[in-house]
């Protein structure tokens, strides 16, 4: 469209009004309320993008809610579901809760071919990964725990756990974090909240976007500590991260992590990271894991699969994108 000459002013200047509009909009914003515990043996930051007495309350809720999954779940905790489970040799009953996470993870081991395995107990222990005597385990030790593991040696009888050899060990590090996140998140959405995130360190649920921008998430570099290497625009979503750069002990120059390959009892070689975007963070949490164990090219047809997208570092360093996700992601 032309425009007659005098009136070009007028247009520039409407259009810089326009350009401006919305940072003037965001200067108004209510200020958002944050907060940051220590749950799960990880930083939790719950951020909502109001404030007052019903965000305060819906705040409080949710962090109740995650001490309770955690209750229930946490191995460490003598009278958790898990920690039971694991004493008896034979089985035990648990909460209905704990039986349903442990069918979806018995579903996403079948899913992964085996990749993701909630059996895994004993295997962390021999590593001992994160706790005061981490330790090189030994290929006959491997053997040992190995046979204490595997979801074929379970099953579930009314709301019992039947445990076929009896020092099995359920281990939701894979997928608890994810499933506390989630039931969070329903909780506040529940309360009315429509612009939310939940950060369990590194497993992170969207609620919302950012009043009508989206979430700007940054990917780490696993190799630079503190380096954003992409940033994914996501609302409405999980984005979960699993890496090698965290939960780790070096022994001779050999990084030995938390992220172990069910058919060896070690830690996986083919990864560095995988960040996963799935509409719940529970499947983002245990696929993140799954993908990290299989490398970037069986990980991202994983995904696919089930309908997720990600980002996969390889053990190169080599990025691979899913191609669902590519329009999304800026790279620094
Ligand atoms: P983080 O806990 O650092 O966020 P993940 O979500 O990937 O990382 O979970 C890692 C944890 O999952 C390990 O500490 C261990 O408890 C458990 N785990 C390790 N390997 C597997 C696996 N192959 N399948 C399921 N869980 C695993
Ligand atoms: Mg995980």
């Amino acid at each position: 469209m032309r425009v007659p000459t005098l009136l070009r002013p007028v247009c520039v200047l409407l259009s810089l009004l326009l350009f401006l509009l919305p940072a003037a909009c965001r200067q108004s914003d209510p200020p958002p309320l944050q907060r940051t515990e220590l749950l799960m043996g990880t930083v939790v930051e719950i951020t909502l993008l109001q404030s007052g007495p019903k965000a305060e309350a819906a705040l409080n809720d949710a962090f109740a809610e995650m001490r309770r999954i955690e209750q229930l779940m946490s191995p460490q905790l003598p009278t958790s579901d898990l920690a039971r489970l694991a004493a008896a040799s034979r089985g035990a009953e648990v909460s209905a809760e704990t039986l349903a996470l442990l069918r979806r993870s018995i579903e996403l081991n079948h899913l992964s071919g085996g990749a993701f395995d909630p059996t895994l107990g004993r295997v962390k222990r021999l590593w001992d990964i994160e706790g005061d005597k981490p330790h090189v385990a030994t290929a006959a030790e491997l053997r040992r725990a190995l046979r204490q593991c595997g979801v074929d040696k379970l099953r579930i009888e009314g709301n019992r756990v039947i445990k076929l050899v009896p020092k099995l060990e359920i281990d939701f590090g894979g997928i608890a974090k994810g499933y506390a996140v989630d039931r969070a998140g329903a909780l506040l959405r529940r309360a009315g909240i429509r612009h939310a995130s939940i950060n369990a360190g590194g497993d992170l649920l969207l609620i919302g976007d950012r009043q009508g921008r989206p979430w700007r998430i940054g990917v780490q570099d696993p190799r630079k500590p503190g380096a954003v290497l992409a940033v994914i625009a996501a609302a409405d979503e999980a984005v979960v991260t699993s890496g090698d750069y965290e939960r780790f002990f070096e022994v001779d120059g050999v990084r030995y992590h938390h992220l172990f390959d069910p058919a060896t009892g070690r830690p996986s070689r083919r990864s560095r990271s995988v960040t996963v975007v799935a509409s719940d963070a529970a499947t983002a949490d245990a696929l993140a894991t799954a993908a990290f164990v299989l490398g970037p090219e069986a990980g991202s047809r994983l995904l696919r699969q089930q309908g997720a997208e990600g980002i996969l570092i390889g053990a190169d360093g080599t990025p691979l994108v899913t191609p669902g996700l590519k329009d999304r992601v800026t790279w620094r």
